[in-house]
């Protein structure tokens, strides 16, 4: 009984030896040091964790939500005149491109060459938004001067043979499909709401205002002066005499 009670008191006195040492004293302040930063680390890599699991699942969002191309509209569903209007104007590009092109191997005259590259952007453009509607594109791989619509097939023929005649001809024969460009895009801008497609008609028709105004232009160096073709004189009139100060105002 008595050697208990003094083992019990040894104990006592090298804890209480222990706990006054310096050394221990340090060796637990760190260990307590020790265990706090390793739970703060722990708890911030899991809270890392966390956010790149939400980054992941954000990142999962806004892919599903972005459209197949690089717009930013997202892809509704079109109406029948909206696919109508989108495929006919990938054959009216098309259709310019390859008049232009014609009359510039036939006059070897640059403006047909400049404006034929403008308008591969064009029919391009509107490929691009057939693709992105998933439409059935009607030029894919087409040659130059054919046409799935029967309408410009002849268009073609009549404005190639017309714009052999003279370089006056060939001058009036782009003039003419400014003009119906305008028009057609003027008509299929009433028949869409898709934000995207009217910005890209816009962008055309601003085009068009100038190659009109360019075409105008060559004309006047001959020393004729030009007759609207298909639209109001009045229209034409300002669209060539403002197309190279704001075309903007002309895009209501
Ligand atoms: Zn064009
Ligand atoms: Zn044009």
């Amino acid at each position: 009984m008595k050697e208990k009670v003094n083992h019990n008191e040894i104990n006592k006195a090298w804890i209480k030896d222990l706990v006054q040492n310096k050394s221990f004293q340090a060796i637990f302040l760190w260990s307590v040091i020790l265990m706090i930063s390793l739970s703060i680390l722990y708890s911030a890599s899991q809270s890392n964790h966390l956010q790149k699991i939400n980054h992941s699942n954000i990142n999962a969002t806004s892919v599903a939500l972005q459209p197949n191309n690089s717009t930013d509209f997202p892809i509704q569903a079109l109406t029948r005149s909206e696919i109508v209007a989108l495929t006919y104007m990938r054959e009216e590009e098309k259709l310019a491109k390859d008049v232009y092109e014609y009359l510039h191997n036939h006059w070897n005259l640059a403006i047909f060459a400049r404006i034929a590259r403008s308008e591969t952007r064009h029919t391009e453009r509107m490929r691009e938004l057939l693709v992105k509607y998933n439409q059935v594109d009607p030029a894919l791989n087409s040659a130059p001067g054919v046409f799935i619509n029967p309408k410009l097939a002849g268009l073609y023929q009549k404005l190639i043979t017309q714009g052999k005649v003279s370089t006056l001809e060939a001058l009036k024969v782009g003039a003419l499909i400014e003009e119906v460009d305008i028009n057609d895009l003027d008509r299929a801008l009433t028949e869409t709401n898709k934000v995207d497609i009217i910005n890209a008609y816009k962008n055309l028709r601003s085009g068009s205002y100038h190659h009109l105004g360019s075409f105008v232009h060559g004309i006047e160096l001959l020393g004729e002066t030009y007759t609207a073709q298909l639209l109001n004189q009045n229209r034409v009139n300002l669209i060539i005499h403002t197309s190279f100060i704001d075309s903007a105002i002309l895009n209501p």
